[in-house]
């Protein structure tokens, strides 16, 4: 059976191709700068050169239909007729209240995902724009919506309320939803395989730590908590986010800084984080290096970005009555070997030991804390696209 997988972004559009009878990927590829200039589709098929294909396109149904026929091309393509396409899998960002696992997509959950774009103005609209492009492109396919927020369902409404009135709950919806679910999902599985344990016998903590970042508290395979909140914005300090502030800052920043809604959203969201401390990049990799060669302010965004990561190991730990495992994954878990070992100095009292030559390690599963560390500590490259793919499977 071979899935294709589409994660839709505001002005981008990422996608893999997979067999799953082997789980191979049989092409991968990315549309980027849809709608405006300079608009192109990288395609690769494994083992062979990327194509980049320039051309405009005003929207996301012109990006997929560049991007169909590219999977078909005689020369680049990856099979020899879209029928070969026997599903499609659609990352969506929130699923709201509504949704705690997958769904096959029919007209019922577009009517509910609609309901769910007020909840995520910026990520929902392009995602149901991705599922009515491919309607329309590949009728009659069966169709996989994957939430992000899905896996944190099952957080008890001690972790998901906020100490505010209880109505703006009822009315609005407001409460912890939580994002990166597929992937602390994907990951926690992996642990418990690598491990060689059973799920229900496991507490783990995940921390997907990109550019966007969050930790997930996962006891019996399920979340019971985690860091992101009624927007991606709260929790740990991210690339450009603020995560956790005190809420008086923002009326004291809009009064004295002059800033509408969208001026202190921005502030927040793009402006703040280890690039707001740092003043250098949003990039750890710049900031690392900004670091190393003596820019204090450099090190101070990294220390609370990791002392903030800390704290929340920690928290989850006691939520949970304790932790097996600590799992890292995402751009900077999977690749900074000093990130992660600041991250656990310090944990040695809840017994974490890491293994400073083991955890020298990039991008590969594997365990990186010492053989008497009572607390496993893990290396996880995650893995959306499969889990998407998976789940588009075990549903159709
Ligand atoms: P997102 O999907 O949220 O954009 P990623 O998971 O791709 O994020 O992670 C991107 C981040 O990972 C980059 O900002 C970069 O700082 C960090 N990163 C990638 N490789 C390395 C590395 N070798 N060392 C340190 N940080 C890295």
């Amino acid at each position: 059976m071979k899935v294709l997988v589409i994660n839709c972004g505001s002005s981008s559009l990422k996608y893999q191709l997979i067999d799953m009878e082997n789980e191979n990927v049989l092409a991968i590829g990315l549309a980027e700068r849809i709608g405006i200039e300079g608009a192109r589709v990288k395609h690769e098929i494994p083992g062979m050169d990327k194509v980049v294909i320039e051309q405009p396109m005003k929207d996301h149904k012109d990006a997929l239909k560049i991007v169909l026929d590219a999977l078909v091309d005689e020369k680049h393509g990856a099979i020899k007729e879209l029928k070969e396409i026997n599903a499609v899998g659609h990352r969506v960002v929130h699923g709201g209240e509504k949704f705690s696992g997958s769904v096959v997509i029919d007209d019922e959950v577009i009517k509910a995902l609609e309901e769910c774009v007020e909840l995520a103005p910026l990520h929902n609209p392009p995602n149901l724009i991705g599922i009515r492009a491919i309607a329309e492109l590949m009728p009659g396919v069966p169709m996989v919506g994957v939430f992000d927020t899905a896996f944190h369902q099952t957080m008890p409404s001690s972790s998901y309320i906020y100490p505010l009135p209880y109505e703006l709950y009822e009315k609005y919806g407001i409460r912890k939803y939580g994002f990166h679910g597929t992937s602390h999902r994907y990951v926690s599985a992996r642990t418990a395989d690598i491990l060689g344990k059973d799920m229900n016998e496991l507490k783990i903590i995940t921390c997907h730590l990109g550019n966007g970042a969050s930790l997930a508290a996962i006891e019996n395979g399920k979340s019971i908590d985690t860091s992101m909140g009624f927007t991606p914005l709260e929790g740990l300090a991210m690339g450009t986010r603020c995560g956790d502030i005190d809420p008086a800052i923002v009326t004291f920043i809009m009064e004295k800084e002059n800033l509408d809604i969208a001026g202190i959203n921005n502030l927040m969201n793009k402006k703040s984080g280890v690039f707001g401390i740092s003043g250098v990049s949003s990039d750890f990799r710049d900031i690392e290096q900004a670091a190393e060669d003596g820019n204090e302010r450099a090190q101070l965004a990294l220390e609370k970005f990791d002392i903030r990561v800390k704290k929340y190991i920690a928290a989850y730990a006691a939520v949970m009555g304790g932790v097996d495992a600590i799992v890292f994954t995402a751009g900077l878990g999977e690749n900074s070997a000093s990130n992660r070992e600041k991250i656990c100095e310090g944990l040695e009292f809840m017994g974490v030991k890491i293994d400073k030559e083991k955890n020298n390690v990039r991008g590969k599963e594997v365990v990186v804390s010492t053989d008497d560390s009572r607390v496993k500590v893990l290396v996880v490259p995650t893995n959306e696209e499969l889990m998407i793919a998976k789940d588009t499977v075990g549903l159709v």
